[in-house]
């Protein structure tokens, strides 16, 4: 299972996602076919698919980044939910997860909206910076290594316009980032990233305990 929202019981959880989530067949064949790799529980859970998706058509964004794209349900949820002419670059390094995803893409038939790039997420967005995008993107995803995650969110910032959306991922790593005895790199570099969003001035900010903690920002 991929990792589902932290703090309910099986049974509340189950409960969740049978009556809050209306996840496609092909949503849920992508699920079952990533359940067969070696690393399922790095897929978003189906209720985080569903809110994503729905939060793209609240704000209608054509223009979207996504930053680790793995076997490719979050990309197939948000590209799906975007208009005829959207567009959503997304960025990983893995070419193996990645043909899955494309896969998926196709038969979904929105294959036309993804701009895969298969390069460190870093220079993908440096690339988008240097050719002149900034401020033009409506919605970033960021759920690719979390020591580069405050270098992803700087990048996605100032491609996005004001009024823009960035969502980061797994910020609250199953309880990691409130326990004292954890202090591991990864902890620590979600945490340093998750104080210095408390701070940051020119975003609006809302952590919410969606899967494995969400944060919301929004640009001002
Ligand atoms: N959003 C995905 C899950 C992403 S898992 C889903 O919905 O299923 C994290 C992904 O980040 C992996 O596929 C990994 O290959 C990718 N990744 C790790 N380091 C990266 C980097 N430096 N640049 C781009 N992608 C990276
Ligand atoms: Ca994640």
């Amino acid at each position: 299972m991929s990792t589902r929202s932290l703090g309910l019981d099986d049974n509340l959880y189950r409960y969740l996602v049978a009556h809050g989530v209306r996840e496609s067949p092909l949503l849920a064949e992508l699920r079952a076919e990533t359940a067969t790799t070696p690393n399922p529980n790095m897929q978003i859970s189906p209720e985080q698919g569903a809110f994503m998706a729905l939060l793209i058509k609240l704000m209608d964004a054509r223009r979207a980044l996504e930053i680790g794209v793995f076997t490719g349900y979050s990309s197939l949820a948000v590209a799906g939910a975007m208009a005829a002419d959207g567009r959503l670059v997304a960025c990983d390094i893995d070419a193996a997860v990645t043909e899955i995803a494309a896969r998926y893409w196709q038969r979904a038939g929105i294959a036309h909206k993804i701009d895969l790039r298969l390069a460190p997420a870093a220079e993908t967005l440096d690339g988008l910076i240097a050719a002149g995008e900034q401020g033009r993107y409506d919605f970033a995803f960021i759920d690719a290594d979390k020591e580069g995650y405050e270098g992803y969110y700087q990048r996605c910032l100032e491609l996005l316009r004001p009024g823009g959306v960035i969502l980061v991922d797994n910020v609250l790593w199953h309880g990691a980032v409130a326990d004292d005895a954890a202090q591991d790199a990864t902890t620590q570099a979600l945490r340093a990233f998750n104080a210095a969003r408390r701070q940051d001035e020119r975003v609006d900010v809302a952590m919410i305990p969606v899967a494995d903690g969400l944060t919301l920002l929004r640009k001002r």
